[in-house]
């Protein structure tokens, strides 16, 4: 079986988080090894609290995941301080051949804050150049770059280049702020290299999408795929999971 080491936070209303990226993993056949960032208590409407974990034992968790020699693939979600940024920096420095999938968590959906403003500045400058993916959303690119938000498609794939020259192998869009009829992600892994992947929008209102399917990537890259099958696969999984009926995580 593969494996993908998880590096993220709990949401404690299982909603997003470590619960969701376990779930997905395990749905997908794939082994889940564990970093946890820090700790939160949320419900669907608010961040209550968050509790970083010290990072030294974030980077010793990262570390030892890597060890066992399993990890094929690795995702990263919440980081929540700017010291947890570096820790996890620290932690797979080792591994350059290990594929990331980098899921750039700045708020929940309810607005509460998982990510310091200084965190942010290092996880553009130590993080992303490491990312085999990143997958922002069209908030987190705005917020990634400085820039107002993208109110076209062509605005966003500038955007999309601007994050390729700061150093992402390839970046996924994700279309669900934008105000179209369908749910359109895109790929981008060069100035005119992009793929689009649709599906009909959800009204669920779920929680856990961008977990969701930035795990399901992960799974597809640690099982072989490359990364446009991986992320094609992952979004047929996203909408399906979206369109059964809620079952827990
Ligand atoms: N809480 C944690 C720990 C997360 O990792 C994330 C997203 O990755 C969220 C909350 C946000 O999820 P949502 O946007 O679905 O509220």
């Amino acid at each position: 079986m593969s494996a993908v080491l998880v590096i993220g936070g709990s949401d404690s209303s299982g909603g997003a988080g470590l619960v969701r990226d376990i779930a997905t993993l395990t749905e997908l056949s794939t082994q889940a090894l564990c970093a946890v960032t820090a700790v939160t208590a949320q419900t669907d409407g608010a961040v209550l609290s968050v509790y970083p974990l010290p990072p030294p034992l974030v980077r010793e968790q990262i570390v030892s995941a890597l060890a066992t020699g399993r990890v094929r693939a690795i995702k990263i979600g919440m980081l929540a301080t700017l010291d947890t940024v570096l820790a996890v920096a620290e932690g797979i420095a080792a591994h350059a051949a290990v594929p990331v999938v980098l899921d750039p968590v700045l708020a929940a959906s309810s607005g509460g804050t998982l990510l310091e403003a200084a965190g942010l500045v290092a996880l553009r400058q130590q993080l992303l150049p490491r990312a085999t993916l990143l997958t922002p959303n069209i908030p987190e690119c705005a917020a990634l770059l400085g820039t107002a938000l993208a109110r076209s498609e062509t605005e966003l794939l500038q955007q999309g280049c601007a994050l390729l020259a700061l150093g992402a192998r390839a970046v996924l869009l994700k279309g669900g702020h934008a105000a179209t009829p369908e749910a359109t992600d895109l790929l981008l892994t060069g100035a005119d290299a992009v793929r689009r992947f649709s599906a009909p929008r959800s009204a669920s209102g779920r929680r856990g999408t961008g977990c969701t399917l930035a795990c399901a990537i992960a799974a597809g890259l640690a099982a072989g795929l490359e990364l446009s099958a991986a992320c094609a696969r992952a979004k047929d999984y996203l909408s399906n999971w979206l369109r059964a009926p809620a079952t827990p995580n």
